[in-house]
């Protein structure tokens, strides 16, 4: 049999003797055979039972052909090894009869390889067979084929498709260095990325370049996603030098990722950058649609407009994704005729569907305009079933209007959909408190206890010199924590000099005088921003990431500290970006 130099398994019984048939490896397939059906008529002709000419045909045959026909194929191969059972499995897979040929295979017994247990890795991600995966990892961690490249790469694949990254990354780590190629590396960093652990795939990748393994797009892309994951620009750059040294630059998958980061990272100068010097991405559906994205992020419709006229020029046809882009800008920018009147185009004239995402951006566009009931009322006959993001889009609108009334109903939907959803709890009891409905307030409050209702926790990060620093609120673990609380003090006394109040936070009532204030001071977006000051190089606007969106106090306090400081100070929130300079936000309060 096939023998594979791994170190030998301890000790396992289902391989018993009767799989030590000394079978020779299969000779490589006769050369010009291209032709499946060639092959077969020669087969007929020459009554030829030759088995690496079967396997051969096999994995020819099996993703033109019917299903029944690779395993014709294989029931004429008198002694099927193992190629011939991974040409069956191959021949089946992402189907269930993957699985029950392999279940044969070793009941047959044959030994599965490295090649045998990718293919049913990947089967088990495409249909989400996760016990059924993790038996076959026990399998071949016991035969010592889990840390093989071929099979570990896809064994990654396999966990981070199941959302276990932790597991995607241990694999990883277990695969000898000298055997991890770019396809290891491009699915860990690929699945890590994609599983919201933005620094481990970074990490990956840097690891990846320090071992001198050559990128690939794939792994390229997957970490341009983690670096716009965490707007971290200086990272971007670094992989964009990278992405032109190693000639992937005029790559359109590359080329989106890349737009895509700068976009992200709140630089669309940059992004605009990409798109102009690439010969493919002006040309492309996608590239138009991330640039456009990448607009939207920044509320910038003309610069919008502008190119989504140029696509239409090029005979280019939109698609819901460069509407949306289009639609986004508009209704964030409470243009309610104009956003209407884009959302009736896109139908009349591509015959596109508007989805719920669409007629969100109208009740927006409305609610942002003043106009409460109409936008209650759009959501409401709506051709689509409502969802949270529509209720919470109207709750922000009421914040913004202060209007008790639509505020106290959409948060009771909200909490209909999520009775955990804190957000919703703290919006309507700070509209409540602006009104002076002092009960109403308590009672939310009462709600929240009751219910033992959990703030999620704020985290904001910030880059400096190509490192991520991260901050919770009341966050004492960094190292050089003692010099930022200082900051934080300095710049706090510092602002309220300016004329900056301290926002009053009704979810903090009761609380004593100096514990409120310090509550507010050491809010994790303070924390980074303070921790830029005194770390980043001068000058340079302060760039900050938060997973939440940005409190009222912080939105209130930047304004004042980017006038103290002279610098800009950028924040990306979880809705949009906020570039705070000479003392005023650019969002105009509404988020
Ligand atoms: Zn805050
Ligand atoms: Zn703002």
């Amino acid at each position: 049999m096939f023998k594979i130099s791994t170190p030998k398994p301890p000790s396992y019984s289902l391989m018993a003797s009767k799989t030590e048939i000394q079978i020779q490896p299969d000779p490589p397939p006769p050369p010009n055979s291209g032709d499946p059906r060639a092959i077969y008529a020669r087969a007929i002709r020459t009554h030829s039972a030759d088995r690496s000419l079967h396997n051969h045909l096999i994995t020819l045959c099996s993703k033109s052909t019917p299903s029944s026909f690779p395993l014709r194929l294989f029931s004429q191969i008198s002694i099927p090894n193992v190629v011939s059972w991974t040409a069956l499995i191959s021949s089946q897979s992402n189907t269930l009869a993957a699985l029950r040929h392999f279940i044969s295979m070793l009941r047959h017994p044959t030994s599965p390889n490295q090649r045998t247990f990718a293919t049913l890795f990947k089967t088990c991600a495409s249909l989400s067979f996760l016990s059924f995966g993790l038996s076959l990892h026990s399998l071949s961690l016991k035969l010592g084929l889990s840390s093989e490249p071929y099979s570990g790469s896809a064994l990654i694949h396999f966990y981070s498709k199941c959302g276990m990254p932790v597991y995607a990354r241990k694999v990883l780590d277990e695969i000898p260095q000298r055997d991890r190629d770019a396809v290891c590396y491009g699915a860990a960093i690929v699945g890590l990325a994609q599983n919201s652990r933005p620094i481990d795939a970074l990490s990956a990748f840097a690891d990846m370049k320090c071992r001198d393994v050559a990128s690939s797009m794939y792994t390229v892309s997957g970490a341009l996603r983690a670096a716009a994951e965490l707007a971290a620009l200086e990272q971007c750059r670094i992989i964009h030098t990278h992405v032109v040294v190693m000639g992937l630059d005029g790559n359109v998958v590359v080329g989106t990722s890349l737009l895509d980061a700068y976009g992200k990272s709140g630089m669309v100068c940059d992004a605009r950058q990409v798109f102009d010097e690439s010969n493919s991405l002006g040309g492309s559906l996608v590239g138009c649609n991330a640039m456009l994205a990448a607009y939207a992020q920044q509320g910038d419709k003309d610069s919008a407009l502008e190119l989504f006229y140029k696509m239409e020029g090029r005979g280019l046809v939109p698609d819901e994704y460069s509407f949306l882009a289009i639609l986004m800008c508009l209704g964030n920018a409470g243009l309610v005729l104009e956003t209407d009147w884009w959302l009736k185009r896109m139908k009349a004239d591509y015959g596109l569907e508007p989805v719920l995402e669409h007629y969100t951006c109208l009740v927006g566009a409305m609610g942002r305009a003043g106009q409460l009931e109409d936008a209650e009322r759009a959501a409401m006959t709506i051709p689509i079933a409502p969802d949270a993001a529509v209720w919470r889009t109207l709750l922000t609108c009421a914040a913004y209007h202060k209007s008790p009334d639509l505020a106290r109903s959409m948060a009771k939907r909200l909490l209909e959909i999520d009775p955990q959803d804190d957000s919703a709890y703290v919006i309507v009891a700070n509209v409540l408190s602006s009104a002076g409905k002092w009960d109403e307030v308590a009672e939310v409050r009462m709600m929240m206890k009751d219910r033992r209702v959990k703030k999620e926790g704020g985290r904001s990060w910030i880059e400096v010199r190509g490192e991520v620093h991260v901050f919770l609120a009341g966050d004492r673990r960094h190292q050089r924590i003692d010099e930022i609380y200082a900051k934080v003090a300095e710049l706090m006394e510092g602002i309220e000099k300016l004329g900056y109040v301290p926002l009053p936070n009704e979810m903090l009532h009761g609380v004593g005088e100096q514990e409120k204030k310090e509550a507010l001071w050491y809010h994790s977006e303070k924390l980074a921003v303070a921790f830029g000051v005194v770390s980043a190089p001068p000058g340079k606007p302060l760039r900050i990431v938060k997973n939440l969106r940005i409190c009222r106090d912080c939105h209130e306090a930047f304004k004042y500290m980017c006038w103290l400081l002279e610098r800009e100070i950028i924040v990306r929130d979880v809705n949009r970006y906020h570039i705070f300079s000479n003392g005023r936000c650019n969002c105009g309060e509404m988020w």
